[in-house]
C-alpha cells in the first residue's frame, strides 16, 4: 500500500494536488475538512459539535476527528493505499493514524509539505473564500487564526514524520502542474 500524508498551511494546495494524485496512483482521498463540511451539510451531532470550532478557525477536538477519519479508513478495506489531506494536524492524530495503519499492517510511506508564504496563504485563501462559501475562508482575522493554529499545533507533526525519516517538502509556489511534478517525483521515490 502506498499512504501518503499531504501536509501543509490551508490554503497550500493539498485539496488542488490532492485530487490529481488520487487519479495518478489510484489512491482513496480522505480529507478531514471536507468530511467535516458534508456533515455539517446534514446537520448531523458529528457537524453540529465541529461546526463552531471550524467557524473560528480552531481544531476540533481529536477525539471526534479521529473517530471520523477512522471510520473512513475502515470504510475501503480493499483500497490500494490512501492520501489522507489535512490529517493528521496534531501529534495525537499522528500517533492514531499510526496506530490505526499498524493494524491493518501496514504504514505511512511518507509526508510531504507544500511550502507557501503566511502571506501568500492569506491572498489564496480570500480568493478562494469569494467562491468557496466557506465562513472560515471570508475572513481575515480567521484566515490568520487558521495559520496561527498550523503553527503551533500542526507544524510539529511534520518533525514527528522527519523523525522517522519520512518527511519531505516541496515549493508548493508555482503553477498546479509543476507542483504536481514536484510532488510526483517525490512519490515516485517512496
Ligand atoms: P481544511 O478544509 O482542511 O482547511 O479544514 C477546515 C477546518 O476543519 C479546519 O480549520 C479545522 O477547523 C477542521 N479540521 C479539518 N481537519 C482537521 C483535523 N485533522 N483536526 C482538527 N480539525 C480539523
Amino acid at each position: 500500500m502506498i499512504n501518503l500524508v499531504l501536509f501543509g498551511p490551508p490554503g497550500s494546495g493539498k485539496g488542488t494536488q490532492a485530487h490529481k494524485l488520487v487519479k495518478k496512483y489510484h489512491l482513496i482521498h480522505i480529507s478531514t475538512g471536507d468530511l467535516f463540511r458534508h456533515e455539517i451539510g446534514s446537520q448531523t451531532p458529528l457537524g453540529i459539535q465541529a461546526k463552531a470550532f471550524i467557524a473560528k478557525g480552531e481544531l476540533v477536538p481529536d477525539e471526534v476527528t479521529i473517530g471520523m477519519l477512522r471510520n473512513k479508513v475502515e470504510a475501503h478495506p480493499g483500497a490500494k493505499g490512501f492520501i489522507f489531506d489535512g490529517f493528521p494536524r496534531t501529534i495525537p492524530q499522528a500517533e492514531a493514524l499510526d496506530r490505526l495503519l499498524a493494524e491493518k499492517e501496514t504504514a505511512v510511506s511518507g509526508l510531504i509539505a507544500l511550502q507557501v508564504d503566511d502571506e501568500e496563504i492569506v491572498k489564496r485563501i480570500k480568493l478562494r473564500g469569494e467562491t468557496s462559501g466557506r465562513a472560515d475562508d471570508s475572513n481575515e482575522s480567521i484566515i490568520r487564526n487558521r495559520i496561527d493554529v498550523y503553527k503551533s499545533e500542526t507544524a510539529p507533526v511534520f518533525d514527528y514524520y522527519v523523525q522517522q525519516g519520512k518527511g519531505h517538502s516541496v515549493d508548493g509556489i508555482g503553477s498546479v502542474a509543476q507542483i504536481f511534478e514536484r510532488l510526483s517525483a517525490v512519490i515516485d521515490r517512496l
